[in-house]
């Protein structure tokens, strides 16, 4: 029986002859588990002049590979291999006090193979993830830097930058994520970013796992940190914030981005996204009114660049519940068209049609308050089931300080409100 937890590889130009040789140098007793024979018998069976040549020659021409689990490499965690049986001996005896270096790293010194695994690492991600490496401005945009603060006060963003999973992926539908400019604006500055699991990654981990733990008070701390880093980022899919190449740590950042809100400078292009980004959001909210309505009135209303137009004159006028009510009054005044168009001997639906019933309905209020000098102002609550932003109720509480939601203020009203908010100033060259 071949001795416990070892391979054989023995060179295929050997005779079968001498072959046995070397398996019965390595051949145990199956109750003792003592070497079946002794080096001396071998010796003398193979007509070697000495105990020293016949090992010799078992050396020369084969190797053991040592395939018991508990024992590798302390340093780079490559299975151990050996020639002899006292090679072996040893082997296991430093291998469980994890004390025992392949051949390779006793060259090499610890801070030298550290950094060999980081390179492997990056060899491997350098192409795709190439910002991790690179040293820029991160370069935020005010919005950004609000958003980049509430996501990191509401992620539980841990040292490495990874959010909690759960909390993202919540925030990414409160926030609208799919609609809103400034999420995608920070994933294309690469300052929030996707990873994905990566095989090749974490067999390299794993490998040298138990280096990085045991050795790891002898490690270079840059070594160390990118390690654990890298095990964030590549053994599963997450998302990440990157901002180590920048600060030094993740509350650093997070002290900085708090600070500037106090009294910020905002420049023409701040100005500019503020009034963007404002608009934006309330032509999203007006849509989800209409769909709202359409869920007791069956009219077909769809998106389009004229019902978008007539949206952004409403919601900068007007605040959200002026906009439910008058939107609810032409839907309710087309639903009973509608009816009445059904039921006469003409049957025509056509969504365009209807469409532009709607639209046109709207067109001509606004323009029939404006010769007339009225505002509307009939409201209408928009239901219990509203979801608000993060970023509407920060803004509300902590820069505009008037209620918590933007619900209340019309599109030109909000952005008044920001601009002469005591948090920000205006640039002077403006
Ligand atoms: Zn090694």
């Amino acid at each position: 029986m071949l001795r416990h937890g070892i391979e054989l590889e023995i060179s295929d130009k050997l005779s079968e002859y001498n072959q046995q040789l070397i398996k019965k140098y390595w051949e145990c007793e199956k109750k003792t588990l003592r070497y079946k024979y002794s080096i001396q018998s071998l010796t003398n069976r193979y007509k070697f002049c000495n105990e020293d040549e016949c090992e010799k020659y078992v050396a020369r021409h084969s190797s053991a590979i040592i395939t018991d689990e508990r024992i590798c490499c302390s340093s780079c965690g490559r299975r151990i291999i050996v020639k002899l049986r006292q090679e072996l001996n040893i082997a296991f005896e430093k291998g469980f006090k994890f004390e025992l270096d392949c051949r390779n790293c006793m060259d090499l010194s610890i801070d030298e193979i550290a950094k060999n695994v980081i390179d492997s690492i990056e060899n491997i991600i350098h192409l795709e993830y190439n910002f991790l490496f690179k040293n820029r401005e991160l370069s935020l945009t005010y919005l950004e830097k609000i958003y980049l603060y509430l996501i990191s006060l509401k992620c539980q963003v841990n040292e490495y930058g990874k959010l909690k999973k759960e909390i993202w992926q919540d925030m990414f539908i409160t926030e609208r994520a799919d609609k809103n400019f400034l999420i995608k604006s920070l994933y294309d500055k690469r300052v929030i970013f996707n990873t994905k699991k990566n095989d090749e990654i974490i067999k390299i981990i794993n490998e040298n796992s138990k280096f990085f733990l045991k050795k790891s008070h002898l490690i270079d701390l840059e070594f160390r940190n990118k390690y654990q880093k890298y095990r964030y980022l590549f053994l599963e899919e997450n998302t990440f914030l990157n901002f180590d190449l920048n600060y030094e740590s993740f509350n650093h950042m997070f002290e900085e981005l708090r600070n500037q809100f106090d009294y910020y400078e905002l420049d023409y292009l701040d100005i500019k996204e503020i009034r963007e980004f404002i608009l934006e959001q309330k032509i999203i909210d007006a849509y989800q009114l209409i769909s709202n309505i359409q869920k007791y009135r069956p009219i077909p209303i769809e998106k389009s660049i004229e019902l978008d137009c007539v949206l952004v004159e409403l919601v900068e006028k007007y605040n959200l519940l002026v906009v439910n009510s008058l939107l609810s009054y032409q839907a309710d005044k087309v639903a009973l068209r509608l009816y009445n168009l059904e039921h006469a001997q003409q049957r025509d639906r056509d969504p365009y049609f209807v469409n532009k019933m709607f639209i046109t309905r709207i067109t001509s209020y606004l323009e029939y308050c404006k010769l007339n000098n009225k505002i509307p102002s009939h409201i209408r609550g928009i239901g219990p089931n509203w979801s608000y932003t993060s970023l509407e109720y920060f803004v509300s509480k902590s820069i505009i300080n008037e209620g918590l939601s933007w619900t209340t203020f019309s599109g030109d009203e909000l952005i008044h409100k920001w601009l002469n908010s005591e948090k920000v100033t205006i640039k002077p060259d403006l």
